[in-house]
């Protein structure tokens, strides 16, 4: 089992011919509504893998959460850990995506921003049970911090996804097995500005001597860097796809990368398998929904 701990919001997307500047209005279009959120896009394309996945998150007492369970639930993914707050509503992302693909978002987290040390430690059950659990920023951070100790006590592969970054204990990362920034996630873990693959090894060094011992920093359309100390690391290069909608692609990566873990891959093949889960989600539209199945991974890697 794959335990997600994490944030669930709806996702409210445009496109837009250009980017709006401050106090502009643009027409866009066409508008789509979907489930989003890190932790649950990740769920979601771990899912989509064929893992069995646990959703642990809070949604509102309104229709968004009811959805939301919805769509879980139609995703194979079990919802016996998606509470319910009774005061703030289900979060919300407002995303704009312009003709080249790129993105602008404002996330409201509402009720998934109220997920408690509390909470989280009701789950223990469902984290020791995990062949490896998966968390990012999204939440607060207590919610990360108890998930830490929690599968640090019960021995479990933790993967941290410190995204979208927000300043958290340094002291969480002697509990995790993998990280996964981007370079600007990165960046502002480690103060190393990340560009390419000698500034990906810098900032990878500093989060190895922080106590992780996988570091896998995502450099977008390049693939990622990959280092478990010694002098250098390994660049895995990405794939050659039409990029569409990048949206999701972290997502895309970390979900690949706990069901390929999961299932019992060794590291290397695991990272491939998530350049491809990658890969293939930026080449549709959506975060969730551009989620791709186990069979089309498996065809896209026959090439
Ligand atoms: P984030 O979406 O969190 O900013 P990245 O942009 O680093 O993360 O992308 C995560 C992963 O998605 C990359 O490591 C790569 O595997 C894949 N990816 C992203 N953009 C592309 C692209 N244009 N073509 C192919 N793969 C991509």
């Amino acid at each position: 089992t794959v335990t997600v701990v994490g944030s669930y919001v709806v996702d409210l997307m445009s496109r837009t011919p250009h980017m709006p500047k401050v106090g502009e209005t643009v027409l866009g279009g066409p508008f789509r509504m979907g489930p989003g959120g890190k932790g649950g896009n990740q769920a979601v394309a771990a899912a989509r893998q064929g893992s069995q996945v646990t959703m642990v998150t809070k949604v509102g007492k309104d229709d968004f959460g009811v959805i939301a369970r919805q769509n879980f639930k139609r995703e194979n993914i079990d919802t016996s850990y998606v509470l319910v707050d009774n005061v703030e509503s289900t979060g919300a992302a407002l995303i704009a995506v312009d003709n080249n693909g790129d993105n602008m978002i404002v996330v409201a987290l509402g009720a998934c921003g109220k997920l408690s040390a509390e909470d989280v430690a009701q789950t223990e059950e469902a984290i020791k049970n995990s062949s490896i659990v998966l968390v990012q920023l999204e939440t607060n951070i207590e919610a990360v911090q108890k998930t830490a100790e929690i599968t640090k006590r019960h021995n479990i592969p933790l993967i941290l996804n410190p995204a979208p970054y927000q300043e958290f204990p340094r002291e969480i990362l002697k509990a995790v097995a993998y990280i996964t920034p981007n370079e600007t996630e990165a960046t502002l873990l480690t103060g190393v500005k990340v560009t390419d693959e000698g500034s990906a090894l810098q900032a990878a060094k500093v989060m190895y001597e922080l106590g992780v011992p996988n570091v896998i920093i995502t450099l977008g359309e390049k693939g990622c860097y990959y280092y478990n100390g010694g002098e250098k690391g390994i660049l895995y290069q990405g794939f050659k796809v039409q990029a569409v909608d990048t949206t999701g692609a972290g997502d895309a990566f970390n979900g690949g990368l706990a069901h390929a873990l999961a299932e019992g891959k060794n590291l290397e093949e695991a990272i491939k398998y998530a350049n491809a889960v990658a890969a293939l989600s930026v080449t549709k539209v959506g975060t969730a929904p551009a989620m791709p199945s186990k069979q089309e991974v498996a065809d896209f890697l026959k090439y």
